[in-house]
C-alpha cells in the first residue's frame, strides 16, 4: 500500500504502518495533553494507543502463521488507522482453508482478552472500571483492563459475518462447501452490504466517524471481491486437433453436467458450438463490446483464419474503455 513504512518483520513477514497511523497517535496524544496539560499524560495515551495497535498485529499475525502454514505467502502486515491488514498472495482456494484463516485473527484476540483482565486482577484493578483513555490513563490495571475490553471487542466485531470482515469469511468458507466460490460469494457480499448500510445509518445517528469509515470499507470490499471471484471462472473454448476453434464450454454447461452425469459423457457432448467469434483486427469498441453484451457471454474467442489465437473478456473491454475515458479527462 502506498505510504507506508517499514518498521520490522517477524516470520517472513514485513511490519508495515501506514502514514495515517502517526496523524491517528498524534491525535490521541494531543487529546491526552488538552484534558490534563500534562505532556506525560499525552505520552502514556500515545503509548496505549500504540499497545492497542499491538493487539491489532497480533490478530494480523493470526490470520498470517496460519496462512503460511496453509501453504500461502504472506508479504507484508499494514497498520491503518481502522485496522490491520495481512496481504495474502493469492486467495486460499479450500473453503475450509478460507475459514480456518479467517477464523485465526478474532481467536488471537479471545486468547488475550483473559490475559489482560487476569493481569489486571492481580494489580488489584476493578474489571467494571477500564481506563479513560480520553481523560487521562488512570492506573496500569485500568488500562489493562481498558486492553482486555478492545481484546474482547476485536474479536466480537470481527466476527460480525460483515464480508469482507473476518466472520464475512468464515461465512462464504462455509456456504463456498455447499454453494460453490461464486455463489457463496453473492451471498456472503450481500449480508455485508446489509451490514454496511446499517452500520453506516447507526453512524450517521450517533455521529461516529470510524462507523461510517467502516460501513464504506465493507461495502466496496464486498463488491470488489464478488467481482475476482467472477472473474475466476471464465469461459473455456474447445479446439480441435489443428487449433480450430469447435466450440466453448461455460460455467453454465459444467453444473448441468454435475447435475446429470449419465446425459453427457464428452466435452462434444456438452460444448457450445454455435458461438459467436471475432476477428483480431475487429474494433473493441464497437465490435468486441456489442457482440460480448449480445451474446451474454463473459469471455468471446479470438479466431484469426479459423485458427483460435485468444479470448477477449468482458473485463479486457472494461478496462480498455476505463482507460480510453481516463485519456479523455486528461487530454
Ligand atoms: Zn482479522
Amino acid at each position: 500500500m502506498g505510504g507506508s513504512f517499514k518498521i520490522g518483520r517477524a516470520f517472513g513477514i514485513e511490519i508495515k504502518v501506514h502514514w495515517t497511523f502517526f496523524l491517528l497517535l498524534a491525535f490521541f496524544a494531543f487529546l491526552g495533553y488538552r484534558d490534563s496539560g500534562d505532556p506525560l499524560t499525552a505520552l502514556v495515551t500515545a503509548a496505549i494507543i500504540v499497545a492497542l495497535f499491538f493487539c491489532v498485529l497480533l490478530h494480523e499475525f493470526g490470520h498470517s502463521l496460519v496462512a503460511q502454514r496453509l501453504g500461502i505467502e504472506v508479504p507484508d502486515i499494514t497498520l491503518l488507522p481502522i485496522g490491520g491488514l495481512a496481504r495474502l498472495k493469492t486467495l486460499p482456494e479450500k473453503p475450509w482453508d478460507e475459514v480456518k484463516i479467517a477464523i485465526a485473527g478474532p481467536l488471537v484476540n479471545v486468547v488475550l482478552a483473559p490475559i489482560f483482565f487476569g493481569l489486571a486482577l492481580l494489580l488489584g484493578a476493578n474489571l467494571l472500571n477500564p481506563a479513560n483513555i480520553l481523560e487521562g490513563a488512570g492506573s496500569l490495571g485500568e488500562v489493562l483492563v481498558y486492553l482486555g475490553y478492545i481484546n474482547v471487542i476485536l474479536a466480537v466485531f470481527n466476527l460480525i459475518p460483515a464480508f469482507p470482515m473476518d466472520g464475512g469469511r468464515v461465512l462464504r468458507g462455509l456456504l463456498a462447501t455447499r454453494f460453490g466460490p461464486v455463489r457463496a460469494t453473492e451471498i456472503s457480499s450481500g449480508v455485508g452490504q446489509f451490514f454496511a448500510i446499517a452500520f453506516f445509518l447507526i453512524g450517521l445517528v450517533l455521529g461516529n466517524f470510524i462507523l461510517l469509515l467502516i460501513a464504506v470499507f465493507i461495502f466496496f470490499g464486498a463488491s470488489g471481491e464478488t467481482q475476482i471471484v467472477r472473474q475466476r471462472e471464465l469461459d473455456f473454448p474447445v479446439v480441435d486437433e489443428d487449433g480450430r476453434l469447435a466450440g466453448i464450454i461455460t460455467r453454465k454447461e459444467i453444473l448441468s453436467a454435475a447435475h446429470s452425469p449419465d446425459r453427457y459423457t464428452s466435452v462434444r457432448d456438452l460444448m457450445k458450438t454455435d458461438v459467436p467469434t471475432i476477428s483480431p483486427d475487429a474494433d473493441l469498441f464497437t465490435d468486441g463490446y456489442r457482440i460480448l453484451q449480445e451474446s451474454g457471454l463473459r469471455a468471446l474467442p479470438v479466431v484469426d483464419d479459423g485458427e483460435l489465437v485468444g479470448m477477449l473478456t468482458i473485463d479486457d473491454v472494461g478496462q480498455a474503455s476505463l482507460l480510453r475515458d481516463l485519456r479523455k479527462q486528461q487530454y
